[in-house]
């Protein structure tokens, strides 16, 4: 898939200088081939045994006499003139196809660019380098990670920009989620997640529920060992042996967790740490979890920004569990023995994990909401051009867009 990112550019005079002699040289290029299409193409209706227009031919054919009637065509890029030739032959194309009327004459001053191939041009950082001319500041970095093709340098009234084409590879874009809309997901130890919607916690493998009772059993075990004694070694390995097996499984059950959700919904509401992993045996699986929490939001983030959807990440003062999901009513304390509390207020009896699923998703859709104005559809198509590392924090809520 092709595509172009339009970045300013800050020329020094000499470059400006540059700019806009390559941008009539390219413009009289073209000029001059429109005018010799149309001379041929007459030529050819009078004679059908004379060659038809090419802008392959028209090439060969300003190449050839360049040096000769117009030299000063030598004082800049070899692509101007050639570029505008190959995009006069895409015109002509364009109105053969139907897409396009009669290509016109183009007229100095109006959109005065010049294009380069990929081989006549050398991006690093945020600089283009360009032959001849040196390196051009540009405001930005370039977005896209792919093949670059092409550039075309540009004026819009004083200022000037390059627009540079990209090929990305066809993997890395997937269609859209289903459109389920949005989703709030709490992630927790014995249930590996919950969701806001109506559907059951998501357990996790077998393996996982056991294991972790197993992990438990043997750190209970470990404390009971003598220090520096070859009993207490030994457990310690099986332990270490035991946190890699069950954070391997998490991860795998995590990885397919947001393939799932990153298809079904556009807009994801997460938390930014795993606060409430310090439940049981606290400090090992809390480790696991933490560990795989940074993984699944890694995953959920890339793969939502690939399909464009997008992914809000509370931040860890954000009190998804305190907070009742219908009124907003928030508890002062809230003990993580209580599985199930009723709102004082609302008096809506709440799943402690289901309630911070939704308060993560009321989050979500109305983050989503400000920082563009509408919902749904609408950000979608703004979101889709930008990519992930166009992060950006808008209050403590991290978004893509
Ligand atoms: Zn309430």
């Amino acid at each position: 898939m092709l595509t172009a990112h339009k970045i300013a550019l800050n020329p020094n005079n000499r470059q400006r200088t540059y700019f806009l002699k390559a941008s009539g040289i390219a413009r009289f290029a073209y000029n001059w081939g429109l005018s010799e299409w149309q001379r041929q193409y007459g030529e050819w209706k009078e004679d059908n045994t004379r060659p038809k227009p090419s802008q392959m031919a028209l090439r060969r054919q300003l190449n050839a006499i360049k040096h000769e009637q117009f030299p000063w065509m030598l004082e800049v890029t070899k692509n101007a003139p050639q570029m505008a030739i190959i995009q006069l032959g895409e015109a002509f194309k364009n109105f053969f196809a139907g897409r396009n009327k009669y290509p016109t004459f183009r007229k100095k001053g109006i959109h005065d660019r010049f294009s380069l191939t990929n081989d006549q041009f050398h991006i690093d950082g945020s600089g283009i380098r360009i032959p001849n001319l040196g390196w051009v500041r540009m405001h930005e970095a370039l977005r896209f990670t792919g093949k670059i093709m092409s550039a075309t340098i540009s004026r819009v009234a004083s200022r000037w920009f390059v627009s540079i084409t990209v090929e990305i590879p066809e993997q890395s874009m997937q269609p859209v989620a289903e459109n389920q809309g949005a989703v709030g997901v709490d992630l927790g130890i014995s249930a590996l997640a919950t969701l806001s919607t109506e559907e059951e916690p998501i357990i996790g493998p077998k393996a996982h529920t056991a294991l972790l009772n197993r992990l438990t059993r043997l750190a209970r075990s470990l404390s009971r060992k003598q220090k520096n004694s070859q009993n207490r070694k030994k457990t310690k390995v099986k332990l270490a042996k035991l946190h890699a097996k069950i954070s391997n499984i998490r991860k795998d059950a995590l990885h397919k967790l947001s393939t799932a959700l990153t298809s079904r919904f556009d807009t994801i509401g997460i938390e930014d740490l795993n606060v409430r992993g310090m439940m049981k045996n606290r400090c090992l699986a809390r480790s696991i979890a933490d560990m795989s929490f940074h993984e699944f939001r890694r995953h959920v983030e890339y793969k939502a920004h690939r399909r464009g959807g997008i992914v809000v990440v509370a931040d860890r003062w954000f009190a998804s569990s305190k907070i009742c999901s219908c009124c907003g009513y928030k508890l002062d304390v809230l003990p993580l023995s209580v599985r199930e509390w009723i709102c004082p207020t609302c008096h809506t009896q709440h799943d402690r994990d289901h309630n911070a699923a939704v308060n993560l998703k009321n989050l979500a859709v109305s983050s989503t909401v400000s920082a563009c104005g509408e919902e749904g559809a609408g950000f979608d198509r703004k979101i889709k051009v930008k990519p992930a590392s166009m992060k950006q924090e808008v209050n403590s809520i991290a978004t893509y867009g």
